[in-house]
């Protein structure tokens, strides 16, 4: 196809305002594109490669600039060009607005036909011709390698006419921005090759290459589509979270999978093991399918050392202290993405994998599978295969995961992985598959609480069992006037060392006992967290903290600065 007729239709839709016109426009385009279907499929959505590649084009917008202003005559500089983008707010249209053509030197030429002339039309430059130029521009590497990627780009420049200069410009800089996201795109595909939209989806998911899957279906139908798969090595878009509350998950769900939110990077895991002849190859890619590998050389170690099947495996990469124990986010970020001093940056953090989803293992594509099958199959992927059955503790590597419908018991993870040192807990439906690229309501993150209120601790029980000897389930109360009145109970998800320091701070104020029962002088003031306020007749406030959990005692403060009844109602009517 010519990168003319590519640039005609690409104007067209741009200034198509029906969604569904455009999806039957770029059908068309992709009907047309013939060999270069793969090519078109891509550039339509302003890609030059497919998702999971890795490839940049590694070209700032300052060395297209100058590429720019070289096509456009001696009489300009990329500072005229940054000065007209400043104008006019748009690379396209900066491009758009020179005569390209007829400019001499190393690289004008691109292969095939001259330079554009003093026209400024196009030059049968090829839509084939554009992509292995900016392909053999992404692989040039090493000393002067930036002034031979402008050289090239300069000579496409030189050939274009102005709407070719102005999707060349855009694509070069990922800034296509023709109204075609990926729905269009895949119901364009569908429509174009008579193929249901989602096998298409299915197929985009897998392979994330818009190019491929457009091929596939027209070469090979839906036979073809339904055959492609993942491959160990290509990476998929992540599955993404929505914040949600534990109220929303229970409401929706039957029972919710609980997992610690951990906090680090997300890491999706490739690996090959070694086989009779070929070595084991590890591939880490990050939320974005960028290949963090080198700067993660403790999972390739992981990798090698406990997985025994070709796996996908999806998780998080942690920065932990020398007790194992997880350091902020921040210490992660000193690691990730890293490419230089990889090992002296290993002397300062380190870092260890946690899996939380099995995408693929020994040639089974899971993402059909629900979250419970994938898990049982990552514990088995990590459990060392002469072991025994072993708890989940045990197995290195592996997020645990609760199934519950019971409110107190999530409550009690979240407390634990707080004080682990964890950033809170996820909620994931049990029975759901695994979405690429989907920020749907099948995970969500535990939303943080946007306020906390200071209670007054007024009663307690005592515990049972193992925990006869600990005051827990404490009676909240806010300020009504001089007096106090109740809000809830925080009850869950205390360890035994916080229950027995809690213990010690409230004993010496017990006024009095009733069986389990104890009431508390009003001394203690304790920060707590809560979903929502509820009005309720159970409490003599006449409201009731929903999911109440307990965030931290308050030293600071005496029960005459804790929170009033008139904060609670106007929290209440802000909700
Ligand atoms: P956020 O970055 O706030 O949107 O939260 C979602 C992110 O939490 C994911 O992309 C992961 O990087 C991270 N995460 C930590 N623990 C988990 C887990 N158990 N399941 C899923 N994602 C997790």
């Amino acid at each position: 196809m010519e990168f003319d007729t590519f640039a005609d239709r690409a104007a067209a839709i741009e200034a198509e305002p029906a969604d569904l016109e455009i999806v039957a426009q770029v059908r068309d385009l992709l009907e047309d594109a013939e060999s270069d279907l793969q090519i078109v499929a891509r550039f339509v959505q302003g890609r030059v490669f497919p998702a999971w590649r890795s490839t940049t084009l590694d070209i700032g917008p300052s060395a297209c600039y100058e590429a720019i202003a070289r096509a456009a005559g001696t009489n300009v500089s990329s500072d005229d060009v940054e000065d007209r983008l400043a104008e006019v707010g748009e690379i396209g249209e900066v491009a758009a607005g020179y005569d390209f053509g007829g400019q001499q030197g190393l690289g004008a030429f691109t292969g095939g036909g001259g330079g554009a002339g003093e026209t400024g039309g196009s030059d049968g430059l090829t839509v084939r011709e554009v992509f292995n130029t900016l392909e053999s521009l992404a692989a040039a590497e090493g000393s002067g390698s930036q002034d031979r990627k402008i050289d090239r780009l300069f000579g496409l420049f030189n050939r274009c006419s102005s709407d070719e200069a102005r999707y060349l410009a855009r694509l070069v800089l990922a800034e296509m921005r023709i109204g075609v996201g990926e729905g269009a795109v895949r119901d364009a595909i569908a429509e174009a090759f008579d193929v249901p939209g989602e096998r298409v989806e299915r197929a985009l998911q897998v392979s994330n290459d818009y190019g491929q899957v457009a091929r596939v279906a027209r070469d090979a139908d839906l036979e073809g589509l339904d055959a492609m798969a993942l491959e160990v090595g290509r990476p998929v878009q992540a599955m993404l979270a929505q914040a949600g509350t534990v109220t929303d998950a229970l409401e929706e769900w039957a029972a919710a999978a609980v997992e610690w939110k951990y906090d680090g990077a997300r890491i999706q895991l490739h690996h090959e093991p070694a086989a009779d002849d070929t070595a084991a190859e590890t591939s880490v890619f990050s939320r974005n399918m960028e290949d963090v590998t080198g700067a993660l050389p403790e999972v390739v170690e992981f990798a090698d050392e406990h997985l025994e099947e070709p796996v996908i495996l999806d998780g998080e990469v942690v920065a932990i202290d020398e007790n194992g124990d997880p350091l902020p986010f921040q210490e992660v970020l000193k690691r990730f993405r890293r490419k230089h001093d990889v090992a002296k940056a290993r002397e300062d953090v380190t870092v260890r994998p946690v899996f939380f989803d099995c995408l693929h293992a020994a040639g089974d594509d899971l993402l059909e599978e629900p979250l419970t099958a994938r898990h049982d199959r990552l514990r088995s992927v990590l459990s060392p295969a002469d072991s025994g059955p072993v708890s989940d503790d045990d197995v290195e590597g592996l997020s645990l995961l609760w199934i519950t419908d019971d409110p107190d018991e999530i409550e009690s993870i979240d407390a634990e992985a707080l004080e682990s040192g964890h950033e809170g807990i996820m909620l994931k439906d049990p029975e759901s598959t695994y979405s690429p690229g989907r920020r749907g309501k099948h995970w969500r993150k535990r939303k943080p609480d946007v306020e906390t209120l200071d209670c007054v601790v007024t009663g307690a029980e005592w515990g049972e069992g193992r925990r006869a000897t600990f005051l827990g389930t404490f009676e909240l109360s806010v300020r009504a006037g001089d007096d106090l009145e109740t809000v809830g109970k925080v009850a869950t998800g205390i360890t035994d060392e916080k229950l027995a320091e809690l213990t010690d701070l409230l004993e010496p104020h017990v006024a009095s006992e009733e069986g389990q029962e104890v009431d508390l002088e009003p001394e203690i003031v304790f920060e707590v967290g809560y979903e929502e306020i509820q009005t309720s007749p159970t409490y003599s406030s006449g409201y009731a903290l929903r999911f109440p959990r307990f965030v931290g005692v308050r030293h600071d403060k005496d029960p005459g600065d804790a929170d009033s009844l008139e904060r609670l109602e106007s929290l209440r009517s802000a909700q």
